[in-house]
C-alpha cells in the first residue's frame, strides 16, 4: 500500500465510530468499575499524605476522591455515559496537571500521568483518546523544555525533565497502537456483519431486495397504514411464459432477462416509499405505500406497458422481448385485516391475469383485466 493509502487507513481508523460503538458506550459498568477503583486508589494515596503530613497533596487527593465518588454515584443514577466519561478524563487531567506543576509527593506523583494515556484510550474512542494524549504530550514538552521549566524545577531535575517526556511518549504510542489495532478489528467484524446482512437481504441476481426484505418491509408499511389509516397497495408481478424464452435462448439469458426486468420497476417506481422486491425465480412484488387501487392500477399498467416494449439484447446483438402479468391488491387496513390475506389475493389477482391470456394487470376487487 502506498503512503498516502496508509495514512488514509490510519486516519480512517481513528475517525470511526458507529452504532455498535455507541451501543458499547450504553455500558455504564467501566465507568462504575474504573471510578471505584480509582476512588479507592486515591483515598489510600490521601491517607499515605496525611501521614506524611503533605497538606496540600493530602487536600488535592481528597477532592479527587469526592470528584470519583460523585462519577460512581452519578453512573449509579444517570444513563448519559459520554457525560460521565467526560467528567472522569476532566478530573484525571486536572490531577496529572496539579501533579506536574507541583511536583506532588518529592516530585514522584508526576510518575502517575504516564497512565493516562492507557485510561483515556480504554473510557473513549479512539479520535478523544488520541487528543487528550497529545495535548499532555505538547504540556510536557513545554512544560520541561522551554524556559517555563524555571516553574517546575524545583521538583524535577534537568535529566528527569529531559527524559520524561520521551517515557510518555512511549507510553502514549503504545497505548495508541493497542488501541488502534482493537478499532481495526472492530471496523472488521462491523463490515463482515454488514456483508452478512446485506447478503441475506439482497437478491444477487438483480441486486433487488429480497423476499425477506419484502416481507419486513410489508409488514412496517401495513402498521404504519393501520396506524395512519392510509391505503396500501402490493403488486405481484410474474414473467410470461419465461419457461419458453429459457429454453429458447438459454439460462444465462434468461438471468439477463431478469435483471432487464428488475431494471425497468427500479426506473418506474420514482416515489422513494415504494418498494420492489425479487419474490423468487421470475416473480415480482411491488409495495406502494399510500396509494389507491386506481393509482396504482395506472402505475402498474404503465410498468406493463414500458416492459413490453423494453429490448433486451442476447449476446449476437439479437433483440428479445419478455412481457410481465400483475395482480394488485389495495385496502385501507384496520386491526381485524390480515397481512396474509392482503398477499393472497394480490396472489389471486395475478393468477386470472394470466388466465385471462397475460401481459395485463388484474385488480382483485373488481377482477377486471386490461390488456
Ligand atoms: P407463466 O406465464 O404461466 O408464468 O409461465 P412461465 O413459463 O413463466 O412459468 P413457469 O413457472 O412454468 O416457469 C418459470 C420459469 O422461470 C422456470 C424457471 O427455469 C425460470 N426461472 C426461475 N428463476 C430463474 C432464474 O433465476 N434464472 C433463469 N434464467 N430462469 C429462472
Ligand atoms: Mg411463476
Ligand atoms: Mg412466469
Amino acid at each position: 500500500m502506498s503512503i498516502k493509502g496508509s495514512v488514509k487507513n490510519i486516519t480512517d481508523t481513528i475517525k470511526y465510530k458507529d452504532e455498535t460503538v455507541d451501543q458499547q458506550r450504553q455500558d455504564r459498568n467501566t465507568i462504575r468499575g474504573l471510578s471505584l477503583a480509582l476512588a479507592v486508589i486515591t483515598s489510600v494515596m490521601s491517607w499515605m499524605n496525611y501521614n506524611q503530613q503533605q497538606h496540600q497533596m493530602m487536600v488535592a487527593t481528597l477532592i479527587l476522591t469526592a470528584l470519583l465518588v460523585c462519577i460512581f454515584v452519578l453512573s449509579l443514577l444517570v444513563k448519559v455515559r459520554k457525560l460521565l466519561e467526560l467528567m472522569l478524563c476532566v478530573a484525571l487531567s486536572a490531577l496529572c496537571v496539579y501533579f506536574a506543576l507541583t511536583g506532588g509527593n518529592e516530585g514522584f506523583a508526576i510518575l502517575w500521568a504516564l497512565l493516562f494515556p492507557p485510561a483515556a484510550m480504554l473510557l473513549m474512542e479512539l479520535i478523544y483518546g488520541t487528543s487528550i494524549g497529545l495535548f499532555f504530550e505538547v504540556f510536557f514538552i513545554v512544560l520541561f523544555w522551554t524556559p517555563l521549566r524555571e516553574v517546575v524545577s524545583e521538583y524535577y531535575s534537568q535529566t528527569f525533565m529531559m527524559r520524561f517526556p520521551m517515557l510518555y511518549t512511549a507510553f502514549f504510542f503504545l497505548s495508541f497502537l493497542a488501541k488502534y489495532l482493537l478499532t481495526k478489528k472492530e471496523i472488521a467484524e462491523h463490515n463482515y456483519i454488514r456483508t452478512i446482512e446485506n447478503l441475506s437481504m439482497i437478491d444477487q441476481l438483480t441486486r433487488l431486495p429480497n423476499r425477506r426484505s419484502f416481507e419486513e418491509r410489508l409488514n412496517q408499511e401495513w402498521n404504519r397504514a393501520v396506524r395512519n389509516q392510509e391505503p396500501l397497495s402490493i403488486l405481484f408481478v410474474d414473467v410470461d411464459k419465461f419457461k419458453v424464452y429459457n429454453d429458447t435462448f438459454g439460462h444465462l439469458q434468461g438471468d439477463r432477462a431478469l435483471q432487464a426486468v428488475a431494471e425497468v420497476f427500479s426506473k418506474a417506481l420514482k416515489r422513494s416509499m415504494d418498494f420492489v422486491a425479487r419474490w423468487g425465480g421470475e416473480e415480482f412484488a411491488i409495495l406502494l405505500p399510500n396509494t389507491k387501487g386506481d393509482q396504482a392500477f395506472s402505475i402498474a399498467d404503465k410498468v406493463r406497458e414500458q416492459m413490453a416494449v423494453t429490448d433486451i439484447p442476447r449476446e449476437d446483438g439479437e433483440i428479445t422481448n419478455v412481457t410481465i402479468s400483475m395482480g394488485i391488491n389495495s385496502i385501507t387496513p384496520s386491526l381485524d385485516c390480515s397481512v396474509d390475506d392482503f398477499i393472497r389475493c394480490a396472489d389471486d389477482a395475478l393468477y386470472t391475469a394470466k388466465h385471462e391470456g397475460r401481459n395485463r394487470v388484474c385488480r382483485y376487487t373488481e377482477q377486471q383485466s386490461v390488456s
